[in-house]
């Protein structure tokens, strides 16, 4: 929990200039698809560049910590919650300027379902496997978030970014680092917006495309329960949910956390489960997979915060 001192200080900066909302003492549970964390100090929503400048210039000549909030699609909170300024992106930055018929400059905080949905209406492919996929684009820059042979890394051309020192930068695709579930950008630094670039195609082609990967999507679709998704990345030549469900994994339970009964790469909160649950039950499907089959999992959603 924060001192009462450090409470005064962001309440001062906060009443001064901030545009946005900020809560404190905030349950990251609640801004967590897994529904799980602790609480952060401190949720601020930037509105705009102007705010999000402030906000870090304030964190960093504080010595204030921060962590930047997409969707919290990927994301595992620790029991203790956060130490410091968790700065949520997905209610600024939700603009979407279309510059010519295939490319648009999207904001940080837009959905990607938002953006499919624009590429639909106008008849632009090369997105449809972001289908399914919850979260932001700020969020699956930084994953390079993909599905079915498609990445994001294919559609952005590269990204504006504000600095830790509050400087403004352009990163183009090359200088992104994008690789599997993986991009970079410099420490401390936020996307504010991404610029894409589609494919003309049709609209109905675009659906056509949508459905094939709704129906490939079908398995997971099923999971009933609060999750993030694919909790480890696939390994070389093969898939982690394949590895683990193999070795009979599946149903495998700490507290209330359970490896899903439909999708091995798949934990799901069954009510009340914990971080600590479900990093138990990674570290015990880790364990098993290396010791009978000699293959290394890495894990592929954040683990952010500190134990109770
Ligand atoms: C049901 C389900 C299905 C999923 N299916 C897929 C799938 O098919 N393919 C796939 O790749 N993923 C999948 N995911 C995982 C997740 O949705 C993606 O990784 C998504 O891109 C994360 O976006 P987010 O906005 O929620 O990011 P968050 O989880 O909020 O953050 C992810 C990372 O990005 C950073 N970040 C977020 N926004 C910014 C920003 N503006 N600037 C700098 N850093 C930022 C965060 O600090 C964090 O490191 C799935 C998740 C769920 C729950």
């Amino acid at each position: 929990m924060r001192k009462k001192e450090e409470t005064v200080q962001y309440s001062l900066f906060f009443i001064q200039r901030f545009k946005g909302k900020v809560l404190f003492n905030v349950p990251m549970s609640e801004y967590t698809s897994f529904k799980i964390g602790g609480p952060a100090d401190v949720m601020a929503f930037p509105q705009d560049e102007g705010d999000l400048k402030d906000l870090i210039a304030f964190a960093e000549a504080k010595g204030f910590p921060f962590y930047i909030l997409g969707g919290g699609t990927n994301l595992l909170v620790r029991d203790g919650g956060f130490r410091g300024i968790v700065i949520n992106m997905s209610e600024g930055f939700k603009d979407i300027a279309w510059q010519e018929e295939t490319k648009a400059i999207v904001g940080a905080g837009v959905k990607l379902s938002e953006v499919l949905s624009q590429c639909r209406e106008r008849g632009l492919g090369g997105f449809e496997f972001a289908s399914g996929i919850p979260g932001t684009v700020g969020g699956a820059v930084l994953m390079n978030a993909g599905a079915y042979g498609g990445e994001m890394r294919e559609v952005v051309e590269g990204v504006e970014v504000l600095g830790k020192k509050g400087q403004k930068g352009f990163i183009p695709r090359s200088e992104l680092g994008f690789a599997y579930r993986k991009a970079e950008v410099p420490k401390g630094a936020v996307v504010v917006r991404a610029h894409m670039t589609f494919t003309k195609i049709t609209t109905d082609a675009v659906k056509e495309k949508i459905k094939e990967f709704k129906d490939r999507r079908k398995t997971t679709s099923h999971i009933a329960y609060p999750n993030a998704g694919s909790i480890f990345k696939n390994p070389e030549n093969g898939f982690a949910g394949r590895l683990i469900e193999e070795l009979g994994l599946k149903g495998e339970r700490a507290g209330d956390a359970q490896v899903s009964e439909v999708h091995g790469n798949y934990i799901v909160n069954l009510g009340n489960a914990r971080a600590k649950d479900v990093l138990s039950l990674m570290a015990l499907v880790r364990d098993r997979v290396y010791r009978e089959r000699g293959v290394v999992l890495e894990p592929e959603i954040k683990v952010i915060g500190e134990d109770l």
